[in-house]
């Protein structure tokens, strides 16, 4: 049910879908929100408030940056006793590391935050942009019997699909379902309604505090296996100085060559003290390194599984967690618990051992 005396900050960060034509010179120019109105006359049907606050500059998401996910943070934070909801507007390219990122970074959140684009801007006849806007919002606006919002956490929505923001990659580079969710189900799907899975859905805990963080460290790199990859390309990623977690992008459940130096040298590398989590290149299912043999010598090397987290979202939990300062077996241990419903909890793989 909407509330009609919801108040909505919408965040406008740049991407495709916040550009008009230049009627003169047909080229793609940032819309001024003062008039958004009148791009958007839609927005005086709703019943309920909307703000907006626009960055300045706006970017192309490609140029997204941790400083930029903590303005974003900041902005909600210094808001968000006066709004009941938020939707960030963002280009499509990074949306879901950003996501992924805000989802850590705000702790027990308690308000919708629905981040949406376009893959074509507002101001084209064929736009996907007004309706994915205008659910968004209404997304935000949405109010249980008892008050509470329906969805209270960090969530993509574009074209009919609402998702968890930290399950969430880009899988199209021009259609406008541009989105998916692979391993874990809608939160919603929007047709005539809005219809929500609310057992899918995060509750938090509204006794507590929500509570904002800041702390990021970049420290991290990843390889991406492939058949022939060479012994001094590994030796060079694995060797980083100043590195304090690797993101290993496997085969299948999780596996990679057996070949003696390479398993030598992911060894030497968790010894060194340095983080080495297991993603699967596959975009459905989990790692198990108990699998195959060539899973098994990974786990005995050291490394920590991924399970079913997306590349975007064990980026943006690793840098949270370094940012947190924790030693390395703490990051080990806390990769294999959902913080916030980026991994499905798999109990019998929570303690693994070789
Ligand atoms: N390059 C644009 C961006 O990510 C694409 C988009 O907005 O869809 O900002």
């Amino acid at each position: 049910m909407i509330d009609v005396n919801a108040h909505i900050l919408l965040i406008y960060t740049g991407g495709t879908i916040g550009m008009v034509e230049n009627p003169v010179t047909g080229s793609l120019e940032p819309f001024d929100f003062a008039h958004l109105n009148s791009h958007l006359p839609e927005l005086q049907r709703f019943r309920f408030h909307v703000d907006h606050i626009v960055f300045d500059p706006v970017i192309d998401s490609s140029e997204i940056t941790p400083e930029h996910w903590k303005k974003i943070v900041r902005t909600i934070e210094y808001n968000y006793h006066k709004y009941d909801g938020f939707v960030i507007l963002h280009g499509t390219d990074t949306m879901a590391y950003t996501a992924s990122a805000l989802s850590f970074m705000i702790e027990n959140l308690q308000k919708p935050v629905v981040l949406t684009g376009a893959q074509l801007p507002i101001g084209k006849l064929r736009t996907d942009a007004k309706e994915n806007l205008i659910t968004a919002l209404e997304i935000a606006a949405d109010k249980d019997v008892l008050g509470n919002p329906i969805v209270p956490e960090v969530c993509i929505f574009f074209q009919n699909d609402l998702l968890r923001g930290n399950r969430t990659t880009k899988v199209n580079a021009d259609n406008f379902n541009a989105f998916k969710s692979y391993n874990y189900p809608n939160l919603g799907k929007s047709g005539i309604q809005i219809r929500y899975d609310k057992k899918v859905i995060h509750q938090p805990d509204y006794d507590k505090k929500t509570i904002f963080h800041y702390q990021l460290d970049t420290r991290i790199a990843t390889l991406k296996l492939f058949p022939g990859i060479n012994r001094q390309t590994v030796e060079t990623i694995l060797g980083l100085k100043n590195i304090k977690a690797i993101i290993l992008e496997t085969y299948g459940s999780g596996n990679a060559p057996l070949s003696p130096w390479f398993i030598r040298l992911v060894r030497e590398t968790v010894k060194k003290g340095v983080v080495i989590v297991n993603i699967t290149q596959c975009n459905t299912g989990m790692v198990d390194m108990h699998r195959y043999e060539t899973g098994r010598e990974l786990l005995k090397a050291g490394v920590v599984s991924g399970f079913d987290a997306t590349f975007e979202t064990a980026i943006a939990k690793l840098m949270f967690l370094v940012g947190h300062k924790y030693v390395k077996e703490d990051i080990q241990i806390r990769m294999r618990v959902p913080l916030i419903g980026e991994i499905t909890r798999v109990e019998d793989r929570m303690n693994e051992t070789i």
